[in-house]
């Protein structure tokens, strides 16, 4: 395989990257998106074979098989976990791939400095990696380090089920924290820059431990409500990282993909901060969230009184409405009710409602989880509206159904300057005339906090798991 003819295909496969991210960014498209990427990475794995044959009989004799057995490992546990996995466990899959990119791009460091001839940095075995070289391995070591013991954290927390202190939602913290922190950085920066400048050993392997600890260290005082900006901020991470080995190994598809990795996780944790009105270094530093406070029936925190109904009851309210906002959360992806959902929607629209669905851009547990639950029922994309383009809407709507939806439709984001979410945009629900709330009991969201929607006048509440409150429903809409 010639240079000439490896460069182009890298390029292919790039451009391949390229629609992927374009067409991930629309539900209509991310189908084709998802082709694309799988269409790029085999071309950029079969090109990096073909390299490997191209480096010499040694190394293609020696080298291929091990591919092989990564590549039939590592492809068959990921298509596994992958199809196992359920839409609501996504984020911690998409934090354990996070660690071992990381961790790849750690042990890729190790052999670079361990053995640079046999990656081709340097011409024999005795010959000393030039400073450039060192750099960039000490950036992708680094980064990739804190990429691996931060995303280990990061799954702990989401997944909730590990006792382990660090694994919990709540924030650790302890006094000199930052301060701590900011020792470590720039222990770890020194260190790497020994190294950059004498190439001594024992600086890259101090180095490479403090940066384990600054990882964990990192994401242990962000609470379990910050974790979705914490998987993208880690995306991005994981995407640095494997750019700086790129450069290293001198392969220009490592540098191109892993520069897109990084920068669109980069874009999306700004886009997510955005969408919670807080800035970057506020979630970083800000320990926010993860208390699993409950309040009324379930938590008897404090028994305020709520109005509750029955699904005949909604079912009512909703036949006789002009208009009704659907408004889909984290419950109605675990009790997998899309498919219910979208049947009581269909039955509405032929009753001659107007039916709309308004999703809040952190609703679920990750970016877009919403969007695709609904993709999935086959919900019409022309109705289903972004925050931005339905909350002036609530006011002249007839009646909100909430269903397992809390933290973003919380109007003490907007009434409470105190409350951990104040300033977080939310889903305008409780301007609308009547509000039908589905849950399973009184207790807290993500964010662990009371919910003044539901104990409004003017606010329904159905208890149950929303698959049977909904399927309750369509029969009585019936
Ligand atoms: P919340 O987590 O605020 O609330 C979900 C509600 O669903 C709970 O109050 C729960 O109440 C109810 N519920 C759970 N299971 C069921 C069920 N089977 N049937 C009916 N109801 C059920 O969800 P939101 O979607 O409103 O908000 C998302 C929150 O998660 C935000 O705080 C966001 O910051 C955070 N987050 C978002 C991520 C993302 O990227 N989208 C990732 C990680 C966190 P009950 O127990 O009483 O039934």
């Amino acid at each position: 395989m010639s240079m000439n003819l490896v460069t182009t295909l890298y390029l292919i496969a790039s451009i391949c990257f390229i629609q992927a991210l374009k067409g991930l960014s629309h539900p209509t498209t991310s189908r084709r998106g998802n082709l694309f990427g799988m269409l790029g990475m085999a071309l950029a794995i079969l090109t990096t074979v073909g390299l490997i044959y191209k480096l010499g009989a040694e190394l293609a004799t020696a080298g291929i098989g091990y591919v092989i057995v990564g590549l039939l490992v590592g492809g068959t546990a990921g298509s596994i976990m992958a199809k196992r996995v359920e839409m609501t466990k996504m984020p911690e899959l998409v934090a354990f791939m996070h660690s071992m990119i990381g961790m790849a791009a750690v042990f890729i460091a190790i052999a670079a400095v361990v053995e640079p001839q046999s990656l081709g940095i340097v011409k024999q075995l005795g010959d000393s990696i030039p400073a450039g070289n060192r750099m960039e391995l000490f950036l992708g070591a680094a980064i990739g380090a804190i990429t691996f013991s931060g995303s280990v954290i990061a799954f702990g927390k989401l997944s909730g089920k590990y006792k382990f202190r660090l694994f919990q939602g709540a924030p650790v913290q302890f006094s000199g924290q930052h301060k701590l922190n900011l020792v470590l950085g720039l222990a770890t920066l020194g260190l790497g820059i020994t190294f950059m400048l004498t190439g001594n050993l024992g600086a890259f392997a101090l180095m490479l431990a403090l940066a384990f600890v600054m990882g964990v260290l990192i994401i242990i005082p962000i609470g379990g409500a910050d974790m979705p900006v914490v998987v993208s901020m880690l995306n991005s991470y994981s995407g640095w990282a494997a750019a700086g080995i790129g450069f290293s190994l001198n392969n220009s598809m490592l540098i191109i993909a892993g520069s897109l990795v990084g920068s669109s996780g980069a874009i999306l944790s700004y886009i997510m901060c955005k969408a919670m009105n807080r800035s970057f270094f506020n979630v970083l530093l800000g320990g926010f969230g993860g208390a699993t406070e409950t309040a009324g029936p379930a938590g008897a925190k404090e028994a305020r009184p709520v109005k509750s109904g029955s699904s005949d009851d909604a079912a009512f309210l909703l036949t006789n409405a002009d208009t009704v906002i659907i408004v889909p959360g984290y419950g109605l992806a675990v009790a997998r009710a899309q498919h219910s959902l979208m049947e009581l929607a269909e039955k509405l629209t032929h009753r001659g409602v107007t039916v709309k669905f308004a999703i809040h851009p952190v609703a679920g547990r990750m970016p877009g989880h919403m969007n695709v639950l609904l993709a999935e029922a086959e919900v019409p994309y022309e109705q289903v509206f972004e925050m931005e383009d339905i909350n002036s809407e609530f006011g002249q709507t007839d009646v909100v159904l909430v269903l397992g939806a809390n933290d973003v439709v919380n109007p003490a984001a907007k009434n409470d300057p105190k409350s951990p979410i104040a300033g977080m945009p939310i889903l305008e629900a409780y301007k609308a005339k009547t509000v039908i709330v589905n849950k399973r009991s009184m207790a807290s969201g993500y964010a662990g906090l009371d919910n003044e929607l539901f104990y409004l006048d003017k606010t329904m509440m159905v208890f149950g798991d929303a698959k049977k409150v909904i399927e309750d429903m369509v029969k009585a809409v019936e």
